[in-house]
């Protein structure tokens, strides 16, 4: 079912694990999420940037996809259709698309900014029963164009923006999108701790999952991370499997070359990977 990501997050906060946030790119990328989810009877969250909304030919193709597939699969887990790192007119765009659930990133605007622009949306997913996820404190890396500078939040800025009512609260703690570099600083513990004292019961997000060392992921759950977002990870192992069959020169023997067979490997690397997520994040048998 497409639900919004409330109660499965509230779910998760008061059990002690995450939901995981898995982002897609296409068709092979959403039935092998959602497959997946179905099989460890996980809470899943579809993550879809808006880059990656562009590419599938826009927001309401996207919704289109995943509630047939949701039926024509038999998924019965809850399932949240969620807006990546959301501009205003992108949230408004996706709220209006039949998404069950938006991110809107006001991190780059002044703090005054992004209040007012969260409370406007806040508004509007409350009376459409969706959930929201806001953001404070850039996080490091690039995001679909969007460069952060892995600036560490103020806890009383988080406090203040979980104050308007959202659903979920992102905020940077050292942590980075894409691959992580040599000299990462690591996770910082102290300012998650002073977030989860201020905000209480509101589930905190964590973005950025590739590559944070596995024993970092089950602290941060045990300081109050309920959603963990994953994307990087899962192109890596798609496209070292993707590689691997056509370096071998599987496209070349017999019907190879048939999309539904070159994209095999590919598909069943995200599968693999999504599982040992949900394994690490504690969502399994949770739906
Ligand atoms: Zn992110």
């Amino acid at each position: 079912m497409l639900v919004s990501a409330k109660e499965m997050l509230t779910k998760a906060k008061a059990g002690k694990y995450a939901v995981g946030q898995f982002n897609i790119n296409n068709l092979e990328w959403t039935k092998a999420i959602l497959q997946t989810a179905e099989e460890l009877k996980s809470p899943v969250i579809l993550g879809v940037s808006e880059g990656a909304g562009k590419y599938m030919c826009g927001y309401t193709t996207v919704v289109g996809m995943v509630k047939g597939m949701i039926n024509e699969l038999g998924i019965t887990v809850p399932v949240a259709l969620h807006l990546d790192h959301g501009s205003y007119e992108g949230a408004k765009a996706c709220i209006e698309a039949g998404f069950s659930s938006v991110m809107f990133d006001g991190s780059h605007y002044p703090i005054e900014e992004n209040i007012e622009k969260t409370k406007e949306l806040v508004a509007v997913c409350n009376e459409k029963g969706l959930s929201i996820e806001a953001e404070v404190g850039a996080i490091g890396g690039e995001e679909d164009g969007v460069i952060g500078g892995g600036e560490v939040a103020d806890p009383n800025e988080c406090k203040m923006i979980a104050d308007l009512g959202v659903t979920m609260l992102a905020a940077g703690i050292g942590n980075i999108h894409g691959k992580y570099p040599e000299n990462w600083a690591g996770l910082s513990f102290d300012t998650l701790a002073e977030i989860q004292k201020l905000t209480g019961t509101m589930p905190l997000v964590l973005h950025g999952g590739t590559g944070i060392p596995d024993d970092m992921i089950k602290k941060a759950i045990s300081l109050g991370v309920s959603k963990i977002n994953v994307n990087t990870e899962c192109q890596l192992a798609f496209a070292a499997a993707t590689r691997k069959y056509i370096e071998a020169g599987k496209d070349l023997q017999g019907k190879g070359f048939d999309p539904r067979k070159l994209l095999a490997d590919g598909t069943a690397a995200i599968k693999a990977t999504v599982k040992e997520k949900m394994e690490l994040f504690g969502s399994v048998g949770k739906a």
